[in-house]
């Protein structure tokens, strides 16, 4: 099988010393996609290294070497999204629709980054004292640590590489262990891109070891780090003793909030969506639907319905809508928590419906519960699966207030044809993404995205927000 070579890409070169791992389909866990071999810690090192070592030419590039590379790479990913796309679906088990778009924004973003490339622009000032000029301009700050989820393997590390190479970084990237593959098929895009070599690197394995190699290393100069919270904070805790700079975006549990006077169509569209599309596996997923007390049997009727109608199934085939959860420990954990919302007293009134697939696999249904209250662990804690849950709200206030009682701070959503209450929703929802009469997932790639709270720390992500984190401002005094 061709990609199990195609581990860890070092300094230009593919390289596979350590240990292998299989990556198994979720869909159905007798097809293994491929044997993958983690980074040993020499691996690791030399990817470190061949990054420092590229770091002194690729930052004073050419801008037009550098913005031909990124359209590069956009251009490929665009081209090959319909194979990568079903790649992902093979191995994360979101429909093939999913992951070619996926694949698609991921060329989106490199083609965006091309062209900042050649917008960056300094600025001058008066200096207070006479005879002295000001200049403020930003430089690439050094070796970016890449360190990403599973749930989109190949779009976070594209938002993320894209402005990093753009900026004159250079790049190790440590993808999640759960999707060496489609790592794999990234890498070879960026491998044959003719960025020189060590610019981008790649390292396999698991987060405690190669992940933990790449967050302590003193030659790594700054972290952008995408997954849960949980390991954010020990990679924080890491980054602070070498002062590294670190931007983190991590999990949340979103509320969409609706209120009586929503289109209940455009409620029932947006709360499908968001809840269970991705198989609830998305940190902008709206796991909390918080629905004023007019509106709410209506919306829980039709609700049941719609999702009890969702074509749960094999990634691959062409009818499905809602994919496997991606592995066994995802599924365990789902249902430890559907066992605590039920015993906390929350009703299940979608999600036990039989499941028709011919193949072994973490299937799950979507699952709906009602009359649950926002104290709940369920309401509390992320599951990253298909559970939504309705909590009943007095009135508008009530639902602001119940959306925004949570640690986390990503997305949040209304439904409502008032102006006046999403005016108001869109100033005080305490997230750093709102939105309004659309699904809480779902954002353009040229715009800043990230949260608040416990969801992020660190400047924003994306669009030209993205040079805050990717680069350093100098500022010089120039006697005349
Ligand atoms: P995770 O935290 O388990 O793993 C994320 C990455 O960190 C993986 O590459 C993993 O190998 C690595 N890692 C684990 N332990 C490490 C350590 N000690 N040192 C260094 N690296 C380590 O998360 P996951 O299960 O892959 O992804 C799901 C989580 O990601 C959810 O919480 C979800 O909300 C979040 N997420 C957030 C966003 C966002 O933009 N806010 C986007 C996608 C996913």
């Amino acid at each position: 099988m061709k990609k199990e070579s195609h581990s860890n890409l070092i300094n230009g070169k593919w390289s596979q010393k350590g240990p292998s791992f299989l990556s198994i389909n979720p869909s159905d866990t007798t097809d293994t996609i491929g044997s993958f071999h983690e980074a040993t810690e020499e691996e690791c090192l030399q990817a470190i290294n061949s990054a420092k070592t590229a770091f002194k030419s690729w930052s004073q590039s050419e801008l037009e070497e550098r913005k031909k590379v990124l359209d590069k790479i956009g251009n490929e990913l665009i081209e090959k999204s319909e194979e990568l796309g079903e790649l992902i679906a093979r191995e994360e088990g979101k429909p093939i629709p999913e992951g070619i778009g996926e694949v698609y924004r991921s060329g989106q973003f490199f083609q965006y980054f091309a062209a900042e490339v050649l917008r960056q622009m300094g600025e001058t000032a008066a200096s207070v004292r006479p005879n002295i000029n000001i200049e403020v301009t930003r430089e690439p700050v050094g070796v970016i640590g890449v360190i990403t989820p599973w749930n989109f393997p190949i779009a976070v590390a594209a938002w993320k590489i894209a402005p990093a190479i753009a900026f004159g970084n250079t790049v190790v990237l440590k993808p999640s262990e759960i999707v060496p593959a489609s790592a794999a098929a990234f890498s070879e895009i960026m491998h044959e891109s003719g960025l020189p070599e060590g610019v981008y690197n790649c390292i396999q394995g698991r987060g405690d070891i190669a992940g933990q190699i790449v967050t302590a290393s003193k030659d790594i100069d700054a972290i952008s780090f995408t997954g849960s919270v949980k390991t954010g904070n020990i990679i924080a805790q890491n980054a602070i003793k070498n002062m590294t700079r670190i931007q983190m975006e991590m999990g949340s549990k979103n509320a969409l909030v609706i209120l009586d006077d929503a289109d209940i169509d455009v409620a029932i569209q947006c709360a499908i969506n968001g809840a269970y599309f991705g198989t609830g596996q998305k940190c902008t997923a709206s796991s909390r639907l918080i629905v004023e007390k007019g509106i709410h049997d209506k919306f829980v009727s039709k609700m049941s319905e719609a999702t009890k109608a969702l074509a749960v199934g094999n990634a691959l085939h062409k009818n499905t809508q809602i994919g496997p959860v991606v592995d066994a420990r995802q599924f365990n954990q789902n249902n430890s928590y559907l066992e605590a919302a039920l015993s906390d007293g929350a009703k299940l009134i979608a999600g036990d419906e039989k499941i028709n697939v011919d193949t072994e696999g973490f299937y799950m249904r979507p699952t709906l519960l009602i009359e649950t209250s926002n104290n709940m662990k369920i309401n509390r804690e992320e599951v990253f699966g298909p559970i939504a849950c309705v909590i009943k709200a007095e009135d508008y206030q009530d639902a602001l207030s119940i959306s925004n009682d949570t640690e986390f701070g990503l997305t949040s959503g209304i439904v409502t044809n008032s102006l006046k209450f999403a005016n108001h929703f869109k100033r005080h929802s305490n997230s750093g993404c709102v939105m309004v009469n659309l699904p809480t997932a779902g954002t353009d790639y040229h715009v800043p995205f990230g949260g608040r709270k416990a969801s992020s720390y660190g400047p924003r992500e994306q669009g030209q927000y993205a040079k805050e984190f990717f680069t350093v401002v100098k500022t010089t005094y120039i006697s005349s």
